[in-house]
């Protein structure tokens, strides 16, 4: 476990899945966390819950990723309610895709809002409160680099973009001691398997493991990134997929 006892974090996308689990992980390991949700009210209302029955203080923000002043508003409201910022986890995503030809264009803009722009957003915003020891981590996907089949362009390119957002904040927010990386997971059991779809999905016997992964193992991995003990790990892409692009 991560010592983040005094910290606190923001979780974009922290009412399911990953987010959820990250939100929670962090709490255990001792900081305060605020979390994002654009649909999942309740759920985000139960993960602040369980933030607080892990002894640390909870905020649920509705903040919608698509609206470029959302993010920027969470890691305000964060900072005014919880007292700080030193952690922020840029985990909301969506899956979209299809046949180029079919792609429509407010697609194609909201999924770069949510998935690239947000990111970046989030980070500009809570550049100010970050100094020696914070962190950014960005949660992006292999499929910024793994093509197994057609109708990926568009998740993969907007997953790609974590790459240059994360080795460029590294370089600029390293003086001062905040780290920034990237996290790239394979297929982890949350309620985006359900939007790939069980024909889209790799058979398990592709991944060297042999399963998929589990929102916990990624939260675990974002924790440890959290954590003073990889105070020199900076500007990384980190792959947990179970070996599935070996
Ligand atoms: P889920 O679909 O299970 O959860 C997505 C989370 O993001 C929810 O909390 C959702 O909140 C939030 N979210 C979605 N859209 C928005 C938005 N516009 N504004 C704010 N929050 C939003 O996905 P996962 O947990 O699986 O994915 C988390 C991250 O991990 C994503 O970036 C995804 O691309 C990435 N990833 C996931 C993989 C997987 O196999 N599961 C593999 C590789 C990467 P709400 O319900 O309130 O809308």
């Amino acid at each position: 476990m991560s010592d983040l006892t005094g910290k606190t974090a923001l979780v974009t996308g922290g009412s399911r899945g990953i987010g959820a689990a990250t939100a929670e992980r962090l709490a255990r390991d001792g900081a305060d966390v605020a979390l994002t949700y654009a649909r999942s009210a309740g759920k985000a209302q139960a993960v602040a819950r369980n933030v607080e029955a892990a002894g640390r203080r909870a905020l649920a923000v509705h903040a919608d990723a698509a609206d470029p002043a959302a993010t920027a508003g969470a890691v305000e409201r964060t900072v005014a309610e919880l007292g700080r910022l030193d952690i922020l986890v840029n985990n909301a995503g969506i899956l979209l895709g299809g046949p180029l030809a079919d792609l429509a264009l407010q697609d194609v803009d909201r999924i770069i809002a949510v998935n690239q722009r947000a990111a970046l957003l989030g980070a500009q915003a809570a550049g100010p409160h970050l100094g020696k020891g914070g962190r950014i981590i960005n949660v992006g996907s292999i499929a910024a680099h793994w093509f197994p089949g057609p109708m990926s362009v568009l998740y993969g390119m907007t997953k790609s973009a974590l790459s240059g957002l994360t080795k460029g904040l590294a370089r600029e927010f390293g003086p001062r001691g905040t780290t920034v990386n990237l996290v790239e997971p394979g297929p982890v059991e949350t309620d985006m398997m359900d939007v790939v779809g069980p024909d889209h999905l790799p058979p398990l016997p592709t991944l060297a493991l042999g399963r998929y992964g589990t929102p916990g193992e990624v939260a675990a991995l974002i924790a440890f990134l959290a954590g003073e003990e990889a105070a020199f790990i900076t500007g990384a892409t980190i792959t947990i997929d179970g070996g599935l692009t070996l």
